[in-house]
């Protein structure tokens, strides 16, 4: 078999969820029939005990189910007294979710740009960015990568700012001895299928270890409701269905071995790609060692590679091998929020990591060799796309 008939006959998926679920069917399907057969699909027994054990996971004492992360974000920055008139800061290449959220609240979202190396928020340019009407930043802990605790806790120290943090592509990673969801006054989760821990449909969670926090969370989540029938808050729809609950507090105890699993996968890419440095192809820079739980895992195809970013890519999907932009245009470009008023040029990083970011196959269980496949595909096009010209000159750059 030649390397060619190889590639074709072995597509690598960009993520493989079935192959997550399979050794857990019974288990799941037994957590199904178990809330099928007992009914309370609203609000039920599972949501009340996946709250408790996930919040005990991240490291404070409550948490609130949601419909979704976006629910979460607006929902959770509400109960935080986050509202109009205040600026809240969070940085422009994020999931536009984080923008969403902060917009319902009726706060002014200020965006501020990122670091072109680890694409976390520039704690730095968020610095510059406080105005007296600054009351929040929401640092989002991008591809699963924490922003770093200490120097949140003092930017927001120095500035009394509230820190809630977007831990959606997250779940129990950790930086200087801090678990993601803990570092301020409340954050956001999402549990979307594919995210590291998902549910079979949507679904969000608000941790905090402020009592009033949780409690007003609760409130908006259920029509604004303190008790039955009774409505102190302008609250919303928005429950974590029971089933969903179920389904991922029988998912939760496998998430620590699943999140070792792609850190390990993520060494093997940085390891086996370090020779294409010399191509101009350079991975998202890990700060935070074995913490980092890689939702996704990035790697920048920068301007000197020779090989245009799309062109990596259809050749990756020529050879079977499935990949993403995470993302493709950011915050402050797209059409819904022009009203803003942000213009092409405001964040020069985050723009140009839109332009160069290729995020690979990553799940649980992928193997060694399934990524030596996508280092090899990725060798080959790099370096076939080149041709003659090879070396690059990467002085020029
Ligand atoms: C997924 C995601 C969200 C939104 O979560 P949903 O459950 O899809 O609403 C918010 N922020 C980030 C960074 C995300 O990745």
């Amino acid at each position: 078999m030649t390397n060619s008939d190889m590639i074709h006959s072995n597509p690598v998926p960009f993520v493989d969820m079935a192959a997550q679920h399979q050794p857990i069917q019974a288990e799941l399907e037994q957590a199904i029939q178990t809330v099928v057969q007992r009914g309370d699909y609203v609000l039920g027994r599972e949501v009340a005990e996946f709250e408790s054990l996930f919040a005990k996971a991240c490291g404070v004492s409550q948490g609130v189910g949601v419909a979704c992360g976006t629910d979460a974000i607006a929902l959770g920055l509400q109960a935080c007294g986050i509202g109009q008139g205040d600026q809240v800061i969070l940085p422009a290449n994020t999931f536009v979710a984080t923008l969403i959220g902060v917009l319902r609240t009726g706060a002014t979202p200020v965006l501020v740009d990122c670091d072109p190396q680890t694409a976390l928020i520039d704690l730095a340019a968020a610095e510059r960015a406080i105005t007296p009407y600054t009351r929040a930043i929401v640092p989002v802990h991008l591809y699963g990568q924490m922003v770093s605790p200490s120097h949140l806790l003092e930017l927001a120290e120095t500035y009394n700012l509230l820190i809630f943090e977007d831990a959606a592509q997250a779940h129990l990673a950790e930086r200087e001895g801090y678990k993601a969801g803990s570092i301020g006054t409340a954050a956001a989760f999402s549990f979307y299928p594919s995210k590291n821990l998902g549910a079979f449909g949507d679904g969000g969670m608000v941790v905090t270890s402020e009592e009033i926090v949780a409690q007003t969370v609760r409130s908006l989540r259920n029509y604004g409701a303190t008790r039955k029938y009774f409505h102190t808050d302008y609250g919303t729809n928005s429950r974590l269905d029971t089933l969903q609950a179920a389904i991922l507090k029988t998912k939760l105890p496998h998430l620590a071995g699943w999140n070792a699993d792609r850190n390990r996968a993520a060494q093997l890419y940085d390891r086996w790609l370090e020779p294409l440095a010399e191509y101009g192809i350079f991975p998202i820079e890990n700060h935070c060692g074995s913490g980092h739980v890689y939702h996704l895992y990035v790697i920048r195809v920068s301007d000197f590679c020779g090989c245009d970013r799309l062109r990596l890519q259809s050749g990756l999907a020529d050879m079977g091998i499935h990949t993403g932009i995470h993302y493709p245009i950011p915050c402050h470009l797209q059409p819904a929020f022009q009203h803003l008023g942000y213009q092409p040029g405001d964040f020069p990083y985050a723009e140009a990591l839109c332009e160069e970011i290729l995020s690979l196959p990553m799940y649980p269980g992928i193997t060694e060799e399934q990524i030596t496949r996508v280092v090899f595909a990725i060798q080959t096009i790099v370096k076939s796309s080149i041709g003659q010209a090879y070396p690059p000159a990467i002085d020029a750059a």
